[in-house]
C-alpha cells in the first residue's frame, strides 16, 4: 500500500483531530460484511493501564530494538520509549506519523512495512491492534515472513495478535462451518469514514492460530500462543527455527 494521501486518510485525519483539538467527531468502520462500527479515536491514545492484557504482555515481552509496525497514534512505541527501548514507529499516514512526533516520538516515518528498506534488523517487532490485518489476504500471509527474513534479528521476535473470526459467525449452539465461505472466512473489507473524508476500501485478515502457525512453519518460522483473550483472540510470539 502506498503513504496514503491526506484526503483519503479518514483514520490519520481523526488521530491529527483528536490530538490536536481534542475532536471527538467518530470514525466510522464500514465493511459490507457488518454494521457500520465506531471506533472511538480516544483509544488509539491509550495508555499501558488502558491497554488489553494482551497488548500490556506484549509490551512487556519486547526486548532490544524494536519496529512498531502500523503504529497508528503511537501508543505502545510510545510506552517503550518512556521504558529507554530503542523504538522505530513506522505506518503509511503520514497525518498519524506527525501526531506521533508532536508527541515526541523520536523515531517515527511513514513507511509501507511491505516496502520498506531496512537499515537495520530488529529484536523485536510488533503488530498490534489486529496485526494480522495489514496482510489484507489470506493469500499474502507468505510475504508476511518474506519480511521477516529481511527485518529480524536472528534471535528475533514478531509479537503479533489477531483473532478467530468464527465466534462471529457462529450459531447459538457455537456450530461453524468455515466451507460455507468462498474465501477465507477471516478476510475483511473495510473503510474508514471521519466526517467528509473516506479511505479507500481495504482488506483485513484476521487469521486464526492454526493457520498463522502452518504458514509460520511453511516459511521456517515457530509460532505459539503466549496469552488468549475472551474472544478468539490472541497474542502470538513468532520465531526463527534454528538451524539443525
Ligand atoms: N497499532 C496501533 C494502530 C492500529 S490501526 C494501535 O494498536 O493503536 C492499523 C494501522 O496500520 C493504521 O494506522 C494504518 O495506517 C497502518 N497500516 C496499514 N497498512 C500498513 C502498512 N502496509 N505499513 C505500515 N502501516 C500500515
Amino acid at each position: 500500500m502506498p503513504i496514503l494521501p491526506p484526503h483519503r486518510d479518514a483514520m490519520g485525519t481523526a488521530i491529527r483531530e483528536h490530538y490536536k483539538k481534542g475532536s471527538t467527531k467518530p470514525l466510522r468502520v464500514l465493511s459490507n460484511m457488518f454494521d457500520t462500527d465506531i471506533l472511538p479515536v480516544a483509544t488509539l491514545f491509550r495508555t499501558f493501564d488502558e491497554m488489553s492484557p494482551l497488548e500490556q504482555k506484549a509490551i512487556e515481552l519486547s526486548w532490544g530494538k524494536t519496529l512498531d509496525v502500523g503504529a497508528g497514534a503511537g501508543c505502545h512505541t510510545l510506552e517503550l520509549q518512556k521504558r529507554g527501548f530503542a523504538v522505530t514507529a513506522i505506518d503509511i499516514s503520514s497525518l498519524a506519523v506527525e501526531t506521533m512526533q508532536s508527541q515526541g516520538i523520536t523515531d517515527a516515518t511513514a513507511e509501507d512495512f511491505f516496502e520498506m528498506t531496512p537499515e537495520t534488523q530488529y529484536d523485536t517487532i510488533l503488530m498490534l491492534m489486529n496485526g494480522t490485518g495489514i496482510v489484507a489476504t489470506l493469500s499474502n500471509l507468505p510475504t508476511l515472513f518474506d519480511r521477516l527474513d529481511v527485518l529480524l534479528s536472528n534471535e528475533g521476535q514478531l509479537l503479533i495478535d489477531s483473532s478467530d473470526l468464527r465466534y462471529v459467525f457462529e450459531d447459538e449452539e457455537g456450530n461453524f462451518d468455515p466451507t460455507e465461505f468462498d474465501h477465507y472466512y477471516g478476510e475483511v473489507d473495510y473503510q474508514m469514514a471521519y466526517g467528509k473524508i473516506r479511505s479507500e476500501k481495504f482488506n483485513w485478515l484476521y487469521a486464526d492460530f492454526e493457520t498463522l502457525k502452518q504458514c509460520a512453519n511453511s516459511k521456517g518460522y515457530n509460532a505459539e500462543i503466549i496469552c488468549e483473550g475472551n474472544n478468539y483472540d490472541y497474542l502470538a510470539r513468532i520465531t526463527r527455527k534454528t538451524k539443525s
